[in-house]
């Protein structure tokens, strides 16, 4: 890899094992978010979507992939996961290139992917049916787990080999292919992944990368052959992905945002707590679909936790992501730069005070926002009720229990939540109270291969991770055998 301060790389889509160039020519560029460089450009051709959904299908139908033992679908996934984390450093370093997250973060992703790919290939030979007690002697039934074919895998910018990774693992384990989008903000990665596949002796055609903008994803989630999407993104998106699905009645896996809320009992260590709202909001710079972006903190000591976490806003370095001392970096984009102010605008507008940010670093200036802490703001606000997917902290206060889960309850979304007290009851009587997909007590932000995630209301439906995101790839086939050779009324059913 050359510097990109000197060069522009170029990629190409991989398609059947091979890079191919794009059919009409159309290429787009990606910029580094904290030099501001173009440093790689893609092919942005939605024409190329067939070619990559004709080789998923014949890798799926009738390539070896077809007919290899689940035992050595496992074997390629490990070899993948293990080329990956050899070269995981300088994966990170082409991520934190991409999307300007910090280097710690983006190592910390990189070095875990092969264990999501460990733990999938550990399950992929153990996929299996089961023989069900009928009522009647006559008959044997059995079902077998299938895998549902020609998978469509969109994911976004903020964690690209992470979040590909979480949903290729799964996929591969059932047996299915893959026709992948990365977003057009963070595409290189998912090529090179692809590339490693490949080496580690993935069949051509099991897993394919196209780049490209919306149109390229747009042919993905319209494609007859697409026999299901599984996509991380964002809502408005989201809502184009369902509504092309619906034509062709696709399945859909659909992981989306949030407005996840931290609930602060009285009875903490402020210190732990300002630690723990930290690495919930301004930990990659607030760009995480789990965010803990709305903070309810108990009235009694809410004056101490809002000073503490302001000073500690103030404190954080800024700066070039790729530098390991480094706490938080860039916004992706200038899109999503602008977002975020307006976003913080809106909120002064509506009669919201920003503690702390609010603005861009005068001395970084770019796409550098400073971490913000807004207040007086309520449920109404539309800071607390949207997602910014930014560095922006709205804190409220709360007096008791009941009022808060109310509060926390009261959102569009339902993705995570983080509660921090020391009373066991309490605790657990409030994350069973809390209608979100996960929630983390006394800790926020971990997530693990064996752990089921996803969201709830308009956070999403299915799950990445864990043994239940296998079943999303898988359809269950019923076998009925009849043993006893007797004739059976043929107008009657059962
Ligand atoms: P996005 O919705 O803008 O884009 C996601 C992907 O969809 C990109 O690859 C994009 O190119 C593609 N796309 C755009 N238009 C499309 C169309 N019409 N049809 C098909 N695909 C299309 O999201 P983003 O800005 O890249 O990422 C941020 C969002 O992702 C946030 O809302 C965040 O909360 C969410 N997210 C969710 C999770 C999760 O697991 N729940 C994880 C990370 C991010």
């Amino acid at each position: 890899m050359t510097d990109p301060i000197d060069s522009v790389e170029s990629f190409d889509n991989f398609i059947d094992g091979a890079f191919v160039p794009p059919g009409s020519g159309n290429r787009m560029q990606t910029r580094n978010p904290f030099t501001g460089r173009v440093w790689a450009e893609v092919p942005d051709d939605a024409a190329a979507v067939d070619a990559a959904v004709a080789a998923a299908r014949r890798a799926f139908e009738t390539g070896p992939w077809a007919t290899m033992s689940a035992v050595e679908r496992g074997r390629l996934m490990r070899a993948l996961g293990d080329s990956l984390a050899r070269d995981a450093e300088e994966f990170a370093v082409l991520e934190t290139r991409d999307n300007g997250k910090i280097i710690r973060e983006t190592s910390a992703q990189t070095a875990a992917l092969s264990s999501y790919l460990d733990y999938f290939a550990g399950v992929a030979d153990k996929i299996h049916g089961e023989q069900l007690p009928n009522p009647s002697p006559d008959f044997l039934v059995y079902t077998e787990k299938v895998p549902v074919g020609v998978v469509g895998v969109i994911v976004p910018w903020n964690s690209p080999l992470m979040l590909l990774t979480w949903k290729l693992g799964p996929l591969l384990a059932a047996g299915c292919t893959a026709v992948v989008k990365p977003s057009d903000i963070t595409p290189v990665t998912s090529l090179l992944l692809a590339q490693r596949a490949g080496e580690a002796g993935f069949p051509p055609g099991v897993i394919n990368v196209v780049t490209g903008g919306a149109a390229v994803g747009a042919a993905i989630t319209s494609h007859p052959g697409i026999d299901k999407i599984t996509f991380t993104g964002g809502g408005a998106t989201a809502r184009h992905v369902a509504r092309a699905a619906a034509d062709n009645l696709t399945p859909t896996v659909l992981e989306l945002g949030g407005k996840s809320p931290q609930i602060i009992f009285d009875d903490v260590d402020p210190e732990a707590v300002t630690n723990g709202l930290l690495s919930g909001i301004f930990a990659a710079s607030g760009q995480t679909c789990v965010a803990g972006s709305r903070a309810y903190i108990h009235e009694d000591i809410a004056d101490e936790v809002i000073a503490r976490v302001v000073a500690r806003a103030e404190s954080l370095v800024l700066g070039d992501p790729s530098d390991p001392a480094t706490e938080m970096g860039p916004a992706a984009s200038d899109a999503q730069r602008d977002r975020i102010l307006e976003m913080i605008e809106v909120a002064r507008t509506e009669g919201a005070t920003v503690a702390t940010g609010g603005v861009v670093d005068p001395e970084l200036g770019g796409r550098f926002v400073r971490p913000t802490v807004i207040v007086d703001v309520s449920n109404e606000t539309t800071i607390v009720r949207e997602e910014v997917f930014g560095p922006v902290l709205a804190v409220m206060t709360f007096r008791d229990e009941d009022e808060v889960i109310g509060l926390a309850n009261d959102s569009d979304f339902g993705l995570a939540a983080g509660i921090w007290t020391t009373d066991i009851r309490r605790a657990h009587r409030v994350a069973r109270a809390l209608d979100v997909g996960t929630v983390w007590i006394n800790s926020y932000r971990t997530v693990s291969y064996n752990t089921p995630f996803g969201g709830f209301k308009q956070s999403g439906h299915g799950k990445d991770n864990g043994i239940e995101a296998i079943d999303g790839f898988l359809n269950t086939k019923v076998v009925w055998v009849e043993l006893s050779g007797k004739t059976r009324d043929p107008f009657v059913i059962g």
